[in-house]
């Protein structure tokens, strides 16, 4: 989609640092750290623009990001755990509009999620 910026790392047309690539899906470090270690993993297509946008026919994409998530986790060295955040909407301040979940870890996270 155009002037999408996740769209865009996808393309390689704006440089990502990578933790994970496949035919589908990509991960990549944020560009603004909420947590010692904080990658945002995104489908290579503009699927959905939130969570709100998923369907029985866009679903499986997200199965396969939840199954990827672990191993992104684990080369991360998250052993001790980690968190997952999808932001949706306004009020979660979703600020980049191409589906996408944050893995949060690297340190004891905040108990307060909200
Ligand atoms: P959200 O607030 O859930 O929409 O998250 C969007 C995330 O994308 C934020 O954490 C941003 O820091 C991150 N971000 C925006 N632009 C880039 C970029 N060029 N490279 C890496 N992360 C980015
Ligand atoms: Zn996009």
């Amino acid at each position: 989609m155009e002037n999408c910026i996740f769209c865009k790392i996808a393309a390689g047309e704006i440089p990502s640092n990578k933790a994970y690539e496949d035919d589908k899906i990509l991960a990549f470090h944020d560009i603004a750290p909420q947590a010692p270690v904080h990658i945002v993993v995104i489908p290579k297509a503009h699927i959905a623009q939130s969570m709100n946008d998923i369907t029985e026919e866009n679903a499986a994409i997200v199965g396969h990001i939840f199954q990827c998530i672990p191993k992104i986790a684990a080369e991360a060295k998250l052993e001790s755990g980690y968190r997952v955040v999808c932001n949706c909407g306004a009020d979660a301040g979703q600020t980049v509009f191409h589906i996408h979940f944050h893995i949060l870890g690297g340190k004891k996270l905040n108990e307060v999620m909200a």
